[in-house]
């Protein structure tokens, strides 16, 4: 697959397009884009397009049926010299083959995206970076105290639940019998997601925001007293609605950017190249200041997209409004005028 060309105009950007399917962080990557000087494109499903055309991001809106559809409008895209940016919808609509084969040039390290959709890899990965994980109860069996059964793919937290003992995680099972799962300790504190960005052109690895998310019925279950919760037979559940910003307590930062090189240096042993641009660590922070992290998402999540006028952390680092998005457009911009596009686009 060929780098997209190269312009004869002055500015190193204009000839470029930034594409991304129109869901998830679209918005933030699409005005970072812009901000940058690239023409953006949102790639829709029909009926879909509103929020690209109402924010004035899109400079372009290609509409298809499907975003499984992608792969059909490679050569539309191409035309337009695009750099496609994944984010979390990608997984969620294509299998790990159809991203690898897309012949559209794409910002990051696509092989990278199989580690973060495999659980079981996930783990590894996470393991070789020496961070500290929560149990896994091999078989129901073993469910010896509160466990989360989470299912493949980034779908958000829909239908993960809890279970104590395996008669509690056979009756919850029924109806989700066939489909891939993972049971894990559940992890008593304060959750909260961490997000980096690792540029391979500078090597370093940079610490964007923070956030915790906003998850139902989770996060408002507390508002209904403890006997009307059990009255009414309520079973928890983890899908999110939205995201709340952060700022971390201070002392806890050294272990965070430990974490996140650490990660940056296990993926290089995974895959040739390694993890490039954002990634995200989610963690729960026990009363005793201890990290468990649970999952990484291998790519720039939506718990950035509060931080479009930058976070406190990027603001400090670059002092202008650094979003994420924005990051990944200044990583394309200084890797095109340092010829060194290949580095950032595997
Ligand atoms: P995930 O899809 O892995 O991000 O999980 C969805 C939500 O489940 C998280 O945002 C947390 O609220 C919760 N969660 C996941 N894993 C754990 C765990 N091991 N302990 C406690 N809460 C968890």
């Amino acid at each position: 697959m060929g780098l997209p060309k190269k312009g004869n105009s002055g500015n190193s950007t204009d000839r470029y397009s930034i594409a991304t399917l129109g869901s998830h962080s679209a918005l933030q990557i699409l005005h970072g884009a812009k901000q940058e000087g690239f023409h953006t494109i949102a790639i829709c499903e029909k009926g879909r397009e509103k929020p690209y055309r109402l924010f004035r991001v899109a400079d372009e809106i290609i509409t298809i049926q499907s975003f499984s559809e992608l792969p059909k409008i490679a050569g539309e895209l191409n035309k337009r010299n695009a750099i496609l940016i994944p984010h979390g919808t990608y997984t969620g609509v294509m299998t790990q083959e159809q991203i690898e084969k897309l012949n559209v040039p794409y910002f990051g390290n696509r092989k990278i995206l199989r580690w973060e959709y495999d659980r079981t890899m996930q783990r590894d990965w996470l393991k070789k970076a020496g961070l500290r994980l929560p149990k896994i109860f091999r078989k129901p069996e073993e469910i010896d105290r509160p466990a989360i059964i989470k299912f493949y793919g980034a779908h958000g937290g829909k239908g993960f639940f809890l279970a104590k003992t395996a008669s509690e995680f056979r009756e919850k099972m029924k109806g989700k019998e066939g489909k891939p799962y993972i049971i894990q300790e559940y992890i008593v504190g304060a959750p909260i997601y961490a997000h980096y960005f690792h540029s391979p052109l500078n090597n370093e690895v940079e610490i964007m925001s923070f956030d915790k998310r906003y998850e139902s019925n989770v996060d408002s279950i507390g508002r209904i007293a403890a006997k009307d919760q059990l009255d009414m037979g309520l079973n928890t559940s983890y899908n999110i609605t939205g995201n709340v910003p952060l700022a971390i307590r201070e002392s806890l930062l050294p272990e965070v950017i430990e974490m996140g090189e650490a990660v940056v240096k296990a993926s290089k042993t995974l895959e040739k190249h390694g993890m490039i641009g954002p990634f995200s660590l989610e963690t729960i922070i026990t009363p005793e200041l201890k990290f468990y992290v649970f999952e990484i998402s291998a790519r720039i999540v939506a718990g950035t997209n509060f931080f479009i006028s930058a976070s406190p952390y990027a603001d400090l680092r670059y002092g202008e409004n650094m979003s994420t998005g924005r990051r990944i457009a200044r990583e394309i911009k200084n890797a095109i005028e340092t010829g060194r596009l290949n580095t950032v686009l595997r």
